[in-house]
């Protein structure tokens, strides 16, 4: 099969095996090119392994500190007239590299939600690493079926209190116009809050520790986004920043459940906005990134998934002394997003950009060229004319 990119929206329908896993090499370079001396983990669950900050994660564990990983994600697999979708593929690369190496790497290709995804997941424990000291929890979903009850709730990203009006970025179109996005009611927050709060986050926690698969001083890490001014209407301020609010909460409750019986700690780790499939998905979220990428390439502080997730393990989480925490408790990736010389460039820049400009003004054809990447699309050495399997 010949494969080429299907966008329709904010999603690529086809992934591209050999560009994916170029993608997953390029990031295994860099970890080796960069790692130190530094004891960190060495048997890591990460769930929301196969994409974005989890997959960065992963890369980071078994190729910075020779970590066995197992990782739990929601991919689709590929058939004879289909693709996998990109995170298949980045798993199957990330695992055979893993292999050569001869370190434990297996993947379960389940609802990360459900009770039956804990169960596998600690069964796999149990047979292939006994403990393990790092759980990273990445997950971005749309929709979460509590396991207990069958319902289902589905997140929306909308804001708070009032209706917002903001500069947006319609990728396939490249025009720049404004939306108004009507505020949620309490519904909608509660179900966001459902959905990417920390409540299953929690539910993980639980049951590892009740099946006694943690090792003394476990860590536990889950991702979030904050931001500024610009994004806070949409984010922050919004549904969305009410679930990551929820993390909080939860990271303190996992952390007084861990401190007493393992010496353990959760914590909320606050990354950079960046270019994945999540963050596609978010209105104004494109034409930020592709501002604030034209700002951070040209200060030299642009950094992607791996330099992020490389920082956080090698200069926080495992660095000797102590963590820089904010007042709320959480590890802080993302100083240089929010410097105000970066966040005013990137305010001057949104204030002038419209459909016209946005090539001069912005980084769009970088951001483009990261998101076709998520996919497998546009490395140089790939021959995309080539008839390639998509079942790998
Ligand atoms: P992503 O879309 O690249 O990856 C999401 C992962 O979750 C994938 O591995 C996917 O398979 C998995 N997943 C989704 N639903 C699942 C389910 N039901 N069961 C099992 N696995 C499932 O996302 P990302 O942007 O890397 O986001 C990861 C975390 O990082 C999120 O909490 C996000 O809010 C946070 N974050 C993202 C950004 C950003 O700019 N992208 C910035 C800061 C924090």
């Amino acid at each position: 099969m010949v494969i080429k990119p299907k966008i329709r929206g904010f999603i690529c329908t086809t992934a591209h095996p050999v560009g994916c896993a170029k993608n997953v090499q390029e990031q295994i370079d860099y970890v080796a090119s960069h790692k130190t001396d530094v004891d960190g983990p060495k048997n890591v669950l990460v769930i929301g392994c196969s994409n974005g900050y989890g997959l960065a994660s992963r890369i980071t564990s078994a190729f910075g500190f020779n970590a066995n990983t197992l990782g739990v994600m929601f991919e689709k697999e590929p058939t004879e007239r289909r693709t996998a979708s990109a995170g298949w593929y980045n798993t199957v690369a990330f695992e055979k590299a893993a292999a050569e190496k001869g370190l434990y790497a297996e993947s379960l290709n389940v609802d990360a939600f459900s009770n039956e995804a804990k169960q596998d997941a600690i069964a796999k424990i149990k047979q292939n690493m006994g403990k393990v000291d790092l759980v990273v929890y990445s997950l971005g979903a749309p929709r979460r079926k509590d396991p207990n009850t069958g319902d289902i709730y589905s997140s929306t990203l909308k804001p708070i209190g009032e209706e917002v009006t903001r500069k947006n970025l319609n990728t396939d179109t490249r025009e720049v116009s404004d939306i108004t996005l009507e505020p949620a009611n309490d519904d909608e927050i509660f179900n966001t809050v459902k959905v990417m709060g920390g409540e299953d986050w929690e539910m993980w926690m639980d049951a590892l520790a009740e099946a006694d698969v943690l090792a003394e001083g476990v860590k536990t890490t889950a991702y979030t986004y904050i931001g500024k001014d610009l994004t806070w209407p949409i984010y922050g301020g919004a549904t969305i920043g009410k679930a990551k609010e929820d993390l909080d909460r939860a990271a303190k409750a996992i952390s007084a459940k861990l401190e007493g019986s393992l010496g353990g700690k959760g914590y909320v780790s606050v990354l950079k906005a960046l270019v994945t499939q999540s963050s596609s998905a978010i209105p104004v979220m494109p034409l930020y990134i592709s501002a604030l990428y034209k700002v951070m390439k040209e200060e030299g502080t642009h950094e992607g998934c791996i330099e992020q997730i490389f920082g956080l393990f090698y200069k926080e989480i495992y660095a000797d002394g102590a963590l820089n925490l904010d007042s709320t408790g959480r590890i802080r990736m993302e100083d240089n997003e929010l410097k105000d010389s970066v966040q005013s460039k990137v305010a001057d820049i949104w204030a002038k950009v419209n459909s016209d400009n946005l090539d001069e003004l912005t980084d769009f054809s970088g951001y483009q060229n990261e998101f076709y990447r998520l996919f497998g699309f546009g490395f140089d050495d790939v021959d995309y004319d080539a008839d390639v399997n998509p079942i790998v």
